[in-house]
């Protein structure tokens, strides 16, 4: 490695592990050197050389094998004249102590190659439950306790944004502590690919396949990624199934239910609904402030001048949308700004300085969206709601749907008026009217409205 390379090395190292930890732990490492895929670290003392090498020897070899370094282990040793008094007596025949907390299995050292760094932030303890994600996140604590193989695979699926690979990484963790005997690998299916093809090229398939095999729980992130790409769908396959009947444990995440990959082979599909098949439903409000909540705290520990206004959070949660990663993204840039501008956060600088996103994630409720929940919600067809029949069973929803559209759309009355089988606006602005009186009295219509205006807007 030249000087360059671990300048750079040590530049990602201080974004993957942040300023504290690189400061108290990545400093004092001084590279030495690289000799058959043994890479060396000098460290002042044991200690630090035995908590890096638990805690971020993983993280380096990732890098340096992301840098294209033929490197297969790294270690760290107090360089010989330096070791302390007792532990120099004791190794005498050693030029230095090396510090290598337990030498590992051959095939543990294979699986570390195999697998992707994980994110220190994406813990449980750091994770927000809600309705939406609580029956994920049962799941994967489930999984995470490591006792017997009940469900397999487990699939979790949603969106983008909502927390699967969050919780794979806090699986992952959490049985690195409590089960640090098992071979747990977790990449996402490109990275499947990727090293997949690489054994194909390099004739290392007997090598792929027994690395992947030895695995004790494998996790596979966005795995409608191999959808379409036959031969690594066809090893993906052989793996699950070879690790499926050995009782291991297979964590698999997808954007969408496995029937719904299109391009998916249909044994694999069927393979994949085996197991428990769990959803991340868009976030709800309550949820969304509540990770606001825990967010915030971060952001007020690196920022403990800025004042934040009450009902800033509530505001953001309400107006932006269910993907957890834009809520965070405007989070930290609201504090950012507010700190650059030296001004307390108000609502008022919420919406200057958020104005892209919050157009962005404006929803755009449909007429159509509108007319269909409120036709399922009174148990009416769709072409009773729009036609002419004057019925109150019909009448009523009608009336109903169209209220909601003038609330939750910005279509005019007349346009309202055509999706509604041509009717003439003064209907529609009748039937508004009629709904808005009605409301007040009708406790049971108020909340029907107010239950599907939620639905709408979830
Ligand atoms: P996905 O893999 O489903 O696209 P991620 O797991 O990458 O989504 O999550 C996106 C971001 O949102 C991450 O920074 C993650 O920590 C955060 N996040 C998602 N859900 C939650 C939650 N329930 N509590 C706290 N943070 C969350
Ligand atoms: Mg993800």
């Amino acid at each position: 490695m030249t000087d360059e390379q671990w300048g750079a090395l040590q530049g990602n190292l201080l974004k993957a592990v942040g300023k504290n930890n690189y400061a108290s732990w990545i400093e004092p490492l001084a590279y030495d050197g690289l000799s058959k895929g043994v890479a060396t670290f000098n460290v002042p003392t044991t200690f630090l050389g035995n908590y890096v090498q638990q805690n971020f020897g993983d993280q380096i070899l990732y890098q340096m094998m992301g840098m294209g370094l033929d490197v297969s282990r790294v270690r760290f040793m107090v360089p010989a004249g330096k070791a302390p008094a007792l532990q120099a007596s004791g190794a005498g025949t050693r030029d230095g102590s090396e510090v290598e907390a337990a030498p590992q299995p051959a095939e543990k050292r294979h699986s570390i190659v195999a697998a992707a760094p994980l994110d220190p932030k994406f813990t449980f303890s750091n994770f927000v439950v809600g309705k939406p994600n609580e029956l994920a996140h049962a799941a994967a604590k489930r999984v995470a306790e490591g006792g017997p193989v009940t469900f397999n695979p487990l699939f979790l699926y949603g969106g983008v944004g909502l927390g699967k690979t969050h919780l794979m990484h806090a699986i992952a963790w959490e049985l690195q502590t409590t089960r640090p005997d098992l071979n747990v690998v977790y990449l996402s299916a490109e990275q499947f690919m990727y090293r997949f093809v690489q054994a194909l090229r390099d004739r290392k398939m007997m090598d792929f396949k027994e690395l992947f095999r030895s695995v004790d729980v494998l996790m596979v992130d966005d795995v409608q990624f191999i959808a379409g790409k036959d031969s690594t769908q066809e090893e993906f396959f052989h793996t699950f199934n070879a690790l499926v009947d050995q009782h291991k444990q297979i964590i698999i995440s997808a954007d969408r239910a496995p029937g719904e990959i299109k391009g998916l082979e249909e044994r694999i599909k069927s393979r994949l609904q085996c197991g428990l098949v769990v959803d991340l439903h868009p976030t709800d409000y309550e949820l969304r402030l509540g990770i606001l909540q825990s967010k915030v705290e971060v952001q007020q520990a690196q920022y403990p001048e800025l004042e934040l206004d009450a009902g800033v959070l509530e505001f953001l949660a309400h107006r932006i949308s269910t993907n957890v990663r834009v809520l965070e993204g405007a989070l930290t840039r609201l504090f950012a700004f507010a700190s650059l501008v030296g001004r307390p956060i108000t609502l008022e600088l919420a919406q200057d300085c958020l104005a892209d996103v919050l157009r962005d994630s404006e929803r755009k409720i449909s007429v159509e969206e509108i007319q269909r929940k409120v036709s399922e919600h009174y148990n009416i067809r769709l072409s009773d709601m729009i036609g002419p029949k004057r019925v109150r069973t019909y009448a009523r929803p009608r009336q109903i749907a169209m209220y909601l559209c003038k609330q939750l759309t910005s279509r005019s009355l007349p346009e309202i008026g055509r999706c509604f089988g041509g009717r003439d606006h003064t209907t529609i602005m009748y039937g508004v009217r009629k709904i808005d009186d009605l409301r007040m009295q009708d406790g049971q219509l108020a909340e029907d409205i107010e239950i599907l205006r939620r639905m709408l807007e979830a």
